[in-house]
This record gives C-alpha cells, sequence and structure tokens, in this order.
C-alpha cells in the first residue's frame, strides 16, 4: 500500500529485470497499490521462488505469470510471502490450482502477533523464525523481520546480488504506509545496515539507488513529525482533530487518499504523545490533539 497520487512510471506485464530476477506485475492498479503489486521470480534453475503473489481473481496476473515460467522453462519451487494484506498473498490460491502440479507447496511467512488473522489461502502456511535462508538454484535470501508497514512484514536480502526485496517498507514511487511508526522507523534502519545495491519494491520501479532513497524517507518522516508540531504550535490553545491537520498538511491531496494520510498523521500524533510533546482528549468520540503546555515555562 502506498500513500500518494503522482504520475506513476510504466511499469511493464512481464520482465527479466536482472540475471536471476523477473518480475511480474500483478495487474491490480488502484491508488494504494501504485502500478500494481510487483511479484517476483527468483533464481536461474527449473524450479524458483516466488515473492508474492498480488490479488485474488486476477486472470492476467496469472497468464503473465504462465508466460513466464513458459519463457525460462521454469517452474515454481515455493512461494514466500511479504506480509499478510490481500495485495500480496491474494493471489496464492489461483496460482495453486493453475500453475502447480502439485498440491504440496510451502507458502512461507512471518507469523503475525497472537490473535491477529492471517488471510486464509486454504491450508497452512509455513510460518519463518527472523533470519531464515530459502535458497533455489542461483539465488540465496534471507527473510529479515522489519516491521511497521504490517506487524508481520518480512524484507529479503538476495545474496548473490546484495540486493533487498524491500516488500511495501519501501517503494518505487511515493512514501508508504505504516501500522506503527516506531518499529517502521527501526526498520528503515535495519535495511539502510544492509547497504543494498539495489531495491525491488513491492511497488513501483526499481531503486538503483537504496542509501538515498531509504535516508530520504527516514527524513520525510521526521519533517512531516515537524509540520505536525508546527500546525499544533501555530495556535497552542485550540484542540484539533487529525482530519484538521490532514487538511492543511496535505494541501491538495485527492480525496481517496485522505484516509492513509489521516493514518499517517495519527501516527505521528500518537507518536508525539508519547514522546510528551502533544496532549490528546476525547470529546463525543472524537479525539482531539493539542500541543502540551510547557508548565514551568
Ligand atoms: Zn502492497
Amino acid at each position: 500500500m502506498a500513500a500518494v497520487a503522482q504520475k506513476l512510471t510504466p511499469i511493464p506485464n512481464l520482465e527479466r529485470i536482472s540475471e536471476r530476477v523477473i518480475r511480474i506485475l500483478g495487474c491490480n492498479s488502484r491508488p494504494m497499490t501504485l502500478q500494481g503489486t510487483n511479484t517476483y521470480l527468483v533464481g536461474t534453475g527449473s524450479k524458483r521462488i516466488l515473492i508474492d503473489t498480488g490479488d485474488p481473481g486476477v486472470p492476467d496476473y496469472i497468464k503473465n505469470l504462465k508466460k513466464a515460467l513458459k519463457d525460462f522453462q521454469t517452474s515454481i519451487q515455493e512461494i514466500v510471502i511479504t506480509h499478510h494484506h490481500v495485495d500480496h498473498v491474494g493471489g496464492v490460491q489461483d496460482v495453486c490450482c493453475n500453475l502447480l502440479q502439485s498440491s504440496d507447496l510451502n507458502v512461507s511467512k512471518f507469523c503475525r502477533p497472537e490473535g491477529n488473522k492471517e488471510y486464509d489461502i486454504g491450508f497452512p502456511y509455513n510460518f519463518v523464525d527472523d533470519n531464515t535462508v530459502f535458497k533455489t538454484d542461483g539465488a540465496t535470501l534471507r527473510a529479515i523481520f522489519t516491521p511497521g508497514h504490517s506487524d508481520d512484514h518480512m524484507v529479503l536480502f538476495l545474496e548473490e546480488e546484495n540486493a533487498v526485496f524491500s516488500g511495501d517498507t519501501i517503494l518505487g514511487e511515493t512514501t508508504a504506509m505504516f501500522n506503527d511508526l516506531h518499529t517502521y522507523m527501526a526498520s528503515l534502519n535495519r535495511i539502510l545496515q544492509l547497504n543494498p545495491s539495489v531495491i525491488y519494491p513491492s511497488h513501483g520501479p526499481v531503486i538503483p539507488n537504496p542509501t538515498e532513497k531509504v535516508t530520504n524517507y527516514i527524513n520525510h518522516r521526521l519533517a512531516r513529525e515537524r509540520q505536525i508540531e508546527e500546525q499544533l504550535g501555530e495556535d497552542p490553545n485550540t484542540w484539533l482533530t487529525s482530519r484538521e491537520l490532514v487538511e492543511r498538511i496535505y494541501v491538495g491531496l485527492a480525496d481517496g487518499l485522505k484516509n492513509a494520510a489521516n493514518t499517517n498523521v495519527c501516527q505521528h500524533l500518537q507518536k508525539l504523545v508519547k514522546d510528551g510533546k502533544v496532549e490528546s482528549m476525547e470529546k463525543d468520540g472524537t479525539q482531539l490533539w493539542k500541543k502540551k503546555c510547557q508548565s514551568n515555562m
């Protein structure tokens, strides 16, 4: 999922983007998925690893994936899922019934925290631990726990290319959504520490300058936080809703993207409350926010 609309770089339905990586577009473009979900076939042999499967019920995607397997004379060894959102895991059953000879295929992912529902793929997942390695001819992929966009998020480090499949943590265009800002920032730093040469994101084009991109993401969040503080500081005695802050900060944002912007603003506000800079109260079922008074000033 992405946050802001802009003119997007076209992505072909099927493209070999490196010696061992083929990108197949999920054909599920909408504001929150940008050009659609990028799925990746990784390896060089007669069986390869598929990262993510796009949305359910997209015949064009299955057609393109079939073509990729035929063109490169390969089949699917196993599926690895970056996180539980439907535009990543939703296509598993379509892939399984249309493209597999046998049904005993591993679909691996990180388990969500207890009490959180997994997307139902009709058979059990193979839940893996942080740093699990997936191997196939020509490719070694290490699973790295990077929550923040979602509570189960995985990025995959491709050793042979010093590349990172970043899932929805870093996108090729625009900025990402997150459900927990604190863990999200830690995950951005974890990706930065891998010092990758290239990032293959789940949405948008290949990122050739990972360090610059990830640093921009971190700076963008810090700048957003400052903007929120500034808005609240303009009239320190007024309580504002997060929606009012969205209107002031995201000037000209399309209506369809305002909920996403609001989610991000709420995350920042909660972090600022934790930091002791903002206070919050509920009035008539609406959460209100205001800059915290400095009592000893
Ligand atoms: Zn996504």
